[in-house]
């Protein structure tokens, strides 16, 4: 009984104290709250727990962080020098697991968009991309931006 948080309101906290003002989600949150979107936040209910979820428009975002989900780009390509072997699992046990929640959102007949830690630096492009996914005049059923890198750029990395 020592920790006061569960695990899943400890993550939540932890989260906001690193980069409550400066962090890739809330960017993305406040530049589409500024388009004029409004949404909801991690519905439990949903694979993935999705960052962004727009449930009139059946569509979601997902901010990644590109080291974490194993963006291709030079922040996702970087490989920890300790623990190679650990960071490397991890990171893979997530772009698997984000794999599978897309195509579970999909087959429940969601739109889902993934927006990179390392897109979020051009703003007006990122605002376009929002714009053009969420305005009602694209209707496709398709996966928008999502990127899903060869898991053996993860292996080649570690000799
Ligand atoms: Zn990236």
């Amino acid at each position: 009984m020592t920790d006061v948080f569960s695990i899943e309101k400890r993550s939540w906290v932890m989260s906001h104290v690193r980069g409550r003002e400066t962090s890739p989600e809330i960017k993305v949150r406040s530049l589409t709250h500024r388009l004029g979107y409004r949404f909801r936040l991690h519905r439990k209910n949903l694979p993935g727990k999705p960052d962004l979820v727009f449930p009139f428009r059946k569509k979601v975002i997902f901010v990644h962080g590109c080291f974490w989900h194993g963006h291709d780009c030079p922040r996702g390509k970087r490989t920890p020098k300790t623990n190679t072997g650990y960071w490397i699992d991890k990171i893979r046990k997530n772009i698997a697991r984000d794999a599978k929640s897309q195509s579970e959102l999909q087959s429940l007949g969601w739109n889902v968009l993934v927006i990179w830690e390392c897109e979020i630096k051009n703003l007006d492009k990122i605002a376009c991309k929002i714009n053009e996914y969420l305005s009602d005049r694209c209707e496709i059923n398709r996966v928008a931006g999502v990127f899903l890198p060869p898991l053996s750029h993860a292996v080649s990395s570690t000799s």
